[in-house]
């Protein structure tokens, strides 16, 4: 709610479109200053200029989450800016679906240097100040992907398991001595340009079906559960959730 993270700072990858930027609109609405990371400049100076409309603070720092050096710019240029980094919402993320026999390798290297790796780089940076603070929360943007395995989807199952097996070593890594929290946020359909970039068009058209066919979630709907997530005493870690659409089986 309004005000509940006033004082924070959040970084928010992904933040372009989707989850991400209505995560980074939901979050600097309960008071966080937010930095904007991605790599499509224009869209974040947009979420910019409205996040300041509505009197809230941004920072748009473009950033490709497969360039280390990029990453590690986005923490500094965040902590320099706002003083602090309380939360690191790890979001950015590719979805090309394609049956492993018909795979173009270019793929799975991309889902898992975004997916994956850009995610533990971007952690990596965050940790040290996180650790000096005595205080930070990272949360992981997974997917029912991350928890159940489906034909067409190995390259992506192998991504958010990782993302899932990652999240939980850590939590036990940083929870007790330095009060790090970790959530895994693990949606099912959302609609967002995510299947828009399916290589595969028959896998395309059959997530847009699907998509149409039931209510699906809207970003908004991942971006409260964040905000949720976030908004809890210092001392409340949810470390998991699991969000669906009712129809969705
Ligand atoms: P979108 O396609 O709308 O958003 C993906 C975001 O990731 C964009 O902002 C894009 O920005 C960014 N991104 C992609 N590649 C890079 C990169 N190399 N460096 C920096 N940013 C990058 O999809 P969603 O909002 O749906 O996806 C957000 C997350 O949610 C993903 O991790 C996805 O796997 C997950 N998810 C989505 C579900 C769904 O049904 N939509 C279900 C479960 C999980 P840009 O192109 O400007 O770099």
């Amino acid at each position: 709610t309004v005000g509940d993270l006033e004082g924070k700072a959040a970084i928010v990858t992904g933040a372009s479109s989707g989850i991400g930027e209505a995560t980074a609109e939901m979050l600097a609405e309960a008071g966080a200053s937010v930095a904007l990371a991605a790599r499509r400049e224009d869209e974040l100076e947009q979420l910019a200029d409205r996040i300041e409309e509505n009197g809230g603070e941004a920072l748009v720092v473009p950033t490709d989450v497969t360039d280390g050096d990029q990453v590690d710019a986005l923490v500094d240029e965040t902590v320099e800016t706002f003083g602090s980094l309380d939360i690191l919402v790890n979001n950015a993320g590719v979805m090309l679906l394609e049956r492993l026999d018909e795979a173009d390798t270019d793929n799975l290297r991309q889902m898992v240097e975004v997916n994956l790796l850009g995610l533990m780089d971007a952690t990596h940076s965050a940790l040290p100040y996180m650790q000096k603070q005595g205080e930070g929360h990272i949360v992981n943007i997974s997917s029912v992907a991350g928890r159940k395995a489906m034909a067409g989807g190995s390259g992506y199952n192998a991504t958010k398991f990782g993302v899932n097996g990652f999240t939980e070593a850590l939590r036990q890594e940083v929870s007790g001595e330095d009060f790090i929290r970790t959530t895994l946020i693990e949606p099912g359909y959302v609609d967002t340009e995510l299947a828009e970039h399916i290589p595969d068009d028959e896998a395309q058209e059959q997530t847009k079906e699907a998509l149409e066919q039931m209510d699906a979630l809207e970003a908004e709907d991942i971006a409260r559960t964040i905000a949720f997530a976030v908004g809890q005493p210092a001392h409340v870690d949810v470390n998991e959730i699991l969000v669906r659409p009712t129809e969705q089986e």
